[in-house]
This record gives C-alpha cells, structure tokens and sequence, in this order.
C-alpha cells in the first residue's frame, strides 16, 4: 500500500470532520506541529497526541479495507489507546467511551481542555 494513499484518505477524512477527532473531537495537527503549539500554548509533548492520523473504522485484521469510506482521522492517543485493547472496541462504542470519559475528566489530562477552550472561543 503506498503510503500516499493513506495520506490523502487521512487528509480528507479530517477536512471532513473539520480538522477534528473523529472520538475526542478535538483539534490536530497535520504536517507540523510548531503552529499548533504556538497557537493553543500546548507543550510539545501534549501536542504529539493530536498528530492526525489515519484511522480504519473496520480494523485491517477483521477485513478493513483501506478505502475512504473505511477511513477517518483520529488524533494519535485515541487511535493508539483503541488498539491497545486485545479486543478493540468497534469505532462507534469506541467514539462513545472516550466521550464519557471525556465529560468526566478522564480522558486528556486538564490542561488540554483549557488550552482548547481559551482557543476556540468565538471572539466577543
Ligand atoms: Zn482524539
């Protein structure tokens, strides 16, 4: 599989969700990360898990295919902390636990959450 592939299928999956997470649905990053600290004041090693990557909704082993429709963009620590599980979860059940844990507090440590948040309000 060239990795080109893979590389468009991931940039148009986050255009799709608007640069988004597809499970925490916050920002990421693409091909640098420097703008993306600067902006949200992120130090750089929080930033490192908001590198966007490629996510297969359907996972390669149970037959996922690496086709756009298979595809979304997943920041790095909800991709690799999905498939650490023996068993991943499927991606909607996935999507819906990080979102729990998320509204508890339990998911990015609390200083992402307020760099997030100082950033994307609307302007008064
Ligand atoms: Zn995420």
């Amino acid at each position: 599989m060239p990795s080109n592939k893979m590389k468009n299928l991931r940039k148009q999956a986050a255009q799709r969700q608007g640069g988004r997470c597809f499970y925490c649905e916050l920002p990421m990053w693409d091909d640098s990360p420097e703008e993306f600290i600067v902006h949200y004041g992120l130090s750089p090693g929080l930033a490192k898990r908001f590198r966007c990557t490629a996510e297969h909704v359907e996972a390669r082993r149970d037959g996922g295919k690496d086709v756009a429709p298979n595809i979304v963009a997943a920041c790095r620590f909800c991709n690799a902390t999905r498939h650490k599980a023996k068993r991943p979860l499927d991606a909607d059940t996935y999507a819906q636990q990080v979102r729990r844990r998320q509204a508890e507090g339990r998911w990015h440590p609390p200083q992402v959450k307020t760099a997030f948040s100082q950033r994307t309000a609307p302007p008064v």
